[in-house]
């Protein structure tokens, strides 16, 4: 039985004591892939040196985290631009819009989200869209940008049994976390509901992490109490939950779209 942990921070500061460790640890509880969303330009070189140590089990993507999105995101977007030119990525990620933390870049958080979709697009990848108190200015952009050619993860969602199906109507996958062990996280309510050709696991490491670890540190070999959680829900067999949320990952990372 193996998992797919499609959201995790591995190349995180958080882990500079103890990197190699955390994520035999995760290949150890049978999380043995890992995608790997960006943050900013800060962050590449990590990243590159994280795919090197780790090349059977690390699968990159590269974008702008809409948290920083800052007066020189034209700078960050053509670093983007540049390393796509360069070699390969599985998605165009983190990208999208966050309201929590500040509401006066809204403008060239859209500007900077449509932008990277149509640069996803050019290179036929998916996204992984971050939301956060943003709901409605994701969907906006999602609704001119439908298609085709528009499919990826929602990135740690969070919304209602209607914003789940939206998202899901433009081919968006859920990424399910510890917010599903959360007592006052809601989703666990309504997402047996959701068909499970749809979910697929994420530790969002090194935040995030699920009941019993609320609250400390998160790590990919902790994607096991989500799935568990998930066999719950579904009532089914975990080895049932590796397999179908790992076949939804190939389907969004690995499967040539139009
Ligand atoms: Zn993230």
């Amino acid at each position: 039985m193996t998992f797919t942990d499609t959201h995790t921070h591995l190349y995180s500061e958080s882990f500079d004591e103890d990197q190699a460790e955390m994520i035999q640890r995760a290949i150890d509880a049978g999380v043995t892939r890992f995608f790997i969303p960006a943050i900013d330009s800060a962050y590449t070189e990590r990243m590159y040196a994280l795919e090197k140590a780790h090349p059977d089990a690390v699968y990159l993507m590269m974008g702008l985290h809409p948290t920083h999105v800052k007066e020189n995101y034209e700078e960050e977007l053509a670093h983007i631009e540049a390393q796509f030119a360069t070699r390969d990525f599985y998605a165009v990620g983190e990208i999208g819009i966050d309201l929590y933390w500040d509401k006066s870049t809204l403008a060239i958080q859209q500007d900077a989200f449509t932008r990277q979709i149509q640069l996803a697009k050019k290179y036929k990848k998916p996204i992984v869209i971050h939301c956060r108190e943003a709901f409605d200015e994701v969907f906006e952009i999602l609704e001119c940008e439908k298609g085709d050619d528009l499919f990826g993860i929602f990135h740690c969602f969070t919304g209602t049994k209607e914003q789940a199906e939206k998202a899901i109507s433009y081919n968006m996958k859920l990424g399910i976390g510890g917010v599903a062990t959360f007592k006052n996280g809601k989703i666990d309510q309504f997402l047996a509901e959701i068909p499970l050709e749809h979910i697929v696991l994420e530790t969002d490491a090194p935040y995030l992490s699920p009941v019993p670890y609320r609250g400390k540190r998160n790590e990919s070999s902790y994607l096991v109490l989500v799935a568990e959680k998930l066999a719950t829900i579904y009532q089914k067999p975990l080895d049932e939950i590796a397999a179908i949320t790992s076949k939804n990952a190939d389907n969004i990372f690995f499967t040539k779209h139009a």
